[in-house]
């Protein structure tokens, strides 16, 4: 469960993020939409503890992890990241990256990287290294590493965008359905409105550092809250 209060942050005086709340219960998914530049990567790097916020607070099942005086590091959040540029480790197989993360008897282990491997259609590919496989691979490998530990809140900036639109709709579905199936509470970034509304159980609209409009994606779509949400909605038919 992931709470966030009143964020804000600064970038030469101007509020990037602006008094940003927002709310994610386990097994649920929350889409940040907006477009370009209002601040949403910049509210994902907060709740990850990589960049300091100026104001507010992070919750992360239940425990204060950041406020202007305390402050988790993130490796110690227990939060997953999905973001664009992954990374995977060359000098380790796919297994072993997939595993990374985990600690623990080894034949369990085993048979964890071998069913997110299965699930995200690379069952076969665990011995490989990461330069034998294809840029789309590598970032479905990066996918498997990232649920494997099965954290309790995902952070996700985009990251199906740099997978082919045949593979991306069933690569994706799977991925949320495994943090579904793990209670995990999921936090995605998007600045397509067809996706939040095909893949959200809760819509966070953002524009200009602020969430200007929340709730069910039936609700958003139907009762925009003004002219710009409908223009921004406009292209999905
Ligand atoms: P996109 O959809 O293009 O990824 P975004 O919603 O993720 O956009 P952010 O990356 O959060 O947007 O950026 C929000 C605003 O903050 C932008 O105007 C950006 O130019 C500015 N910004 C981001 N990082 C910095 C930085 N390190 N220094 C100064 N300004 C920054
Ligand atoms: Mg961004």
């Amino acid at each position: 469960r992931l709470e966030i209060k009143n964020l804000v942050r600064l970038y030469d005086g101007r509020r990037v993020v602006d008094d940003v709340s927002l709310k994610v219960l386990p097994g649920q998914v929350t889409c940040l939409l907006g477009p370009s530049g209002c601040g949403k990567s910049t509210t994902l790097r907060m709740i990850a503890g990589v960049e300091m916020q100026d104001e507010g607070e992070i919750w992360v099942d239940g425990a204060l992890v950041c406020d202007r005086k305390f402050r988790v590091p993130p490796e110690r959040r227990h939060i997953g990241l999905m973001f664009q540029d992954f990374a995977l480790f060359p000098h380790l197989t796919v297994g072993a990256n997939v595993a990374f993360g985990l600690s623990g008897d080894k034949a369990e282990m085993g048979a964890r990287v071998d069913q997110l491997l299965t699930r995200v259609g690379l069952g076969s590919y665990g011995d490989k290294y990461p330069h034998e496989l294809s840029g789309g691979e590598q970032q479905r490998v990066a996918l498997a590493r990232a649920l494997a530990p099965r954290p309790s809140i995902m952070l996700m900036d985009e990251p199906f965008s740099g997978l082919d639109n045949r593979l991306r709709d069933g690569i994706r579905d799977e991925t949320l359905d495994i943090l579904r199936e793990q209670e995990t509470a999921v936090l995605l970034v998007t600045h397509e409105p067809e996706e939040a509304m095909r893949m959200a159980d809760e819509i966070a609209l953002m524009r200009n550092g602020r969430i200007v409009q929340q709730g069910a994606p039936y609700n958003i779509y139907n009762a925009p809250v003004d002219r710009d949400a409908v223009a921004f909605f406009s292209d999905i038919n």
